[in-house]
């Protein structure tokens, strides 16, 4: 018992540790040759190729993801295509959609979206009542049909990388994306794998079972994952 309280202290100090930044910073760290990341409150990944920028989770509203766009544009000033794609629905992943410019290729798998279809709006709500902070980031937060929807896997050929978005069953919570980036063998994992938080299961979402499947070894040996980055947190 002792040690489940200790347990849920950490989590508990970490997540509001993190929560009191919500608002994305413009740095980026260099993952892997294609790969940079913006690490926040969730850390975003952004993979660049010679043609087309796939990003990876929106932060917190609107605001947060137009500074993500303009990071992006910053990196590669040449790609005219900006794909767009979202480790799972919660509002810090996935509320900041509005801000990526006009023509930005949405795309996630199908169960994902129902989720969102499902409890987006609501977990938008309860993200607003928070905070006042919250509420004004999340102020223009409405989620917008997918451009593509997927079932398992999904290629993008961004130009000398690809990047691999991959659907294993329920984990944090029942549509979890991971995204796996070739050859660079850089994985980005969303709450899947969240640091000194295992397993992150988030309310009906997958079971611990379910959340090992997503893990190994079947998964694992689907995305050779012999140097993993993880970029996911809560
Ligand atoms: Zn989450």
């Amino acid at each position: 018992m002792q040690i489940r309280l200790l347990l849920l202290q950490a989590f508990v100090a970490a997540v509001l540790a993190a929560q009191n930044q919500p608002v994305l910073g413009e740095e980026t760290v260099k993952v892997s040759d294609h790969v940079w990341a913006i690490m926040g409150w969730p850390n975003v990944a952004i993979v660049v190729g010679s043609r087309a920028t796939l990003v990876v989770d929106t932060g917190l509203g609107p605001r947060n993801g137009a500074t993500i766009a303009r990071v992006t544009a910053r990196l590669a000033p040449g790609n005219q295509k900006l794909f767009l794609t979202t480790t799972h629905f919660h509002p810090e992943h996935a509320g900041g959609e509005a801000g990526f410019p006009g023509g930005t290729i949405l795309i996630r798998n199908a169960v994902q979206q129902s989720e969102m279809e499902l409890h987006g709006k609501e977990m938008i709500d309860l993200f607003a009542g928070r905070s006042a902070q919250f509420k004004e980031l999340l102020a223009n937060a409405v989620p917008r049909a997918p451009d593509i929807t997927f079932e398992r896997d999904a290629q993008l050929d961004l130009g000398g990388v690809t990047a691999r978005l991959l659907w294993f069953g329920g984990a944090h919570i029942k549509g979890d994306e991971l995204t796996f980036v070739e050859p660079d063998r850089t994985l980005v994992s969303g709450d899947v794998v969240q640091n000194k938080v295992v397993p992150g299961i988030f309310r009906d979402g997958g079971t611990p079972s379910s959340w090992l499947a997503a893990r190994t070894p079947e998964s694992a040996s689907k995305v050779s994952s012999k140097r993993s980055t993880r970029l996911g947190r809560i």
